[in-house]
């Protein structure tokens, strides 16, 4: 999926724009998205593809929102060479805005961190059986 980028900027809010499409990293712990503890799917916020379960969310201390695996084919990596170290660029499989990156210093079972801008995601609550339908 192609766009220009003059359509991104137009369509994302600021924070999502600057995170998804120029690479940006939100201030710590400043994502609504650190404390969603509720079931249900991370999306991108640039296209809606499905990047986490809220079942591999974990609490890393770090301040971002942390995963410990993404759904299978959401995302695509990269060697960012950014900032004088080697890191591992995590972005959308379909869209390719950035999301973060990821270490390997995470819990089991991967033993890998996804370290992710909430900035650049959106959370989607699982949809119970509405009141009355049982
Ligand atoms: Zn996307």
């Amino acid at each position: 999926m192609e766009k220009p980028e003059a359509e991104w900027r137009q369509e994302l809010p600021p924070e999502a724009y600057r995170v998804l499409r120029q690479h940006g990293t939100e201030r710590p712990g400043s994502s609504p998205l650190n404390a969603e503890k509720r079931p249900g799917t991370f999306r991108c916020a640039g296209c809606g593809q499905e990047l986490f379960a809220s079942t591999t969310k974990y609490e890393s201390g770090s301040g971002w929102p942390s995963f410990w695996q993404p759904l299978e084919g959401a995302v695509g990596t990269t060697t960012d060479r950014s900032f004088l170290m080697v890191r591992t660029e995590v972005h959308c499989a379909a869209c390719g805005g950035h999301l973060g990156h990821v270490f390997p210093d995470g819990p089991p079972p991967t033993g890998l961190r996804y370290c992710m801008n909430g900035a650049a995601m959106t959370f989607a609550p699982d949809q119970g059986d509405p009141p009355g339908t049982r």
